[in-house]
């Protein structure tokens, strides 16, 4: 299975990444992320900037709703994966208590704090927070906040199917600040009053079915050069 197919169509060569993560043999080189592009060009954010945002939903019979992160680069950093994990933390600039973090971090590493208790007891709660993270109280929590910014990011969705972690999930439901549960993108939310629908829905979740894999469109290799081409195709008319 080749990992860069390359379509030459007219005077188009153009490569196509088709799912290295599916490969079982070499590893293609990966891509850096890119960063996330700041600021408004017109009313959107350019080429949506991010293509897809994850999906929640709310069971919940009085909710029964959809649920996705905002998207404001002007106010907050994204730190997305290639599987379109989110991490979300305030901008810097916006934040006095994420802008102190990071001085204070830099003070912690300085040469003139050697030997400071307060390094000490920096260390030790780090070391602490890696062998058991419910073992640290919120107190000690703050601590740890006030001198790492890595702290300051809050995971949207984790990395389930790379980590083989269950996947936990930090976003509450708007409307009665439950739990969500996130689906595929694919997924799509049946009306409020539709009983049958959301009762199904409900036993999905139970059974603990993952209704991102079920709610996910993933195409072939074979099925995304032909979509591939067909873009092309389409641009070469709009041309
Ligand atoms: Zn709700």
């Amino acid at each position: 299975m080749p990992c860069l197919a390359k379509l030459k169509l007219s005077n188009w060569q153009i490569s196509v990444n088709t799912r290295p993560h599916l490969l079982t043999q070499a590893q293609p080189r990966r891509e850096p992320p890119i960063d996330q592009p700041k600021g408004r060009t017109g009313l959107y954010y350019r080429a949506c900037m991010s293509s897809y945002r994850p999906k929640f939903i709310c069971a919940e019979p009085t909710c029964r709703r959809p649920i996705k992160p905002v998207y404001d680069p002007d106010k907050f950093e994204y730190r997305i994966s290639e599987f379109q994990d989110w991490a979300v933390r305030t901008l810097e600039e916006r934040s006095p208590g994420l802008a102190a973090a990071y001085r204070n971090s830099n003070r912690m590493n300085s040469g003139s704090n050697r030997g400071s208790d307060e390094l000490a007891t920096l260390i030790r709660l780090q070391q602490k927070q890696w062998d058991n993270p419910a073992s640290i109280s919120e107190e000690e929590f703050e601590f740890l906040k006030a001198r790492d910014p890595q702290l300051w990011w809050t995971e949207i969705t984790r990395m389930p199917r790379i980590s083989g972690v269950p996947e936990i999930n930090m976003v509450r439901c708007p409307g009665c600040g439950k739990g969500v549960k996130r689906v595929g993108s694919n997924f799509r939310v049946p009306r409020k009053r539709d009983q049958t629908a959301w009762k199904a829905i409900e036993e999905m979740i139970e059974r603990g079915e993952d209704m991102v894999a079920k709610f996910s469109f993933c195409a072939t290799v074979e099925e995304h050069e032909r979509m591939v081409k067909i873009a092309i195709e389409l641009r070469s008319k709009v041309r």
